[in-house]
């Protein structure tokens, strides 16, 4: 087992998908892993994890434009803080992702990328890591 790790990360906008692969890679890097996991969780109700193409930029935005659909930012909620559609985004896409470790190196599909997922932005967030090492 290794510590916890915390993220912190700046999104920019209301809305936005942000790459953290390379961080991640890093993290795993340092702790010279050579089999395991690593779980990413996000604590915040109105954010998310993710797992997608980062390749083609299109299908980032392909996710947010249909997720903007799905869940206007204005409805009739009853939220009263009026950011019920982030906190349904959040639930939608999910809190956490778990990555294979084998040999220092996240097991990703070619074009599998890892991303933070801001549904109510601008805001600085902190995201755990833990890396669970295989004995
Ligand atoms: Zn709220």
């Amino acid at each position: 087992m290794t510590s916890i790790k915390k993220l912190q990360i700046s999104s920019l906008k209301k809305q936005e998908l942000i790459d953290i692969t390379n961080q991640l890679k890093h993290i795993v890097k340092e702790e010279s892993i050579k089999q395991g996991f690593l779980l990413v969780y996000n604590p915040h109700t109105t954010a998310a994890i993710t797992i997608n193409e980062g390749a083609d930029p299109d299908v980032k935005k392909d996710i947010l434009n249909t997720l903007l659909a799905l869940v206007p930012n204005k409805g009739s909620y009853l939220h009263a803080e009026g950011n019920s559609d982030a906190h349904i985004k959040s639930s939608i896409l999910g809190s956490s992702e778990m990555v294979i470790i084998e040999d220092n190196e996240l097991i990703l599909g070619t074009w599998q990328h890892v991303f933070f997922f801001e549904g109510d932005g601008p805001r600085n967030r902190t995201i755990y890591v833990k890396i669970i090492k295989e004995l």
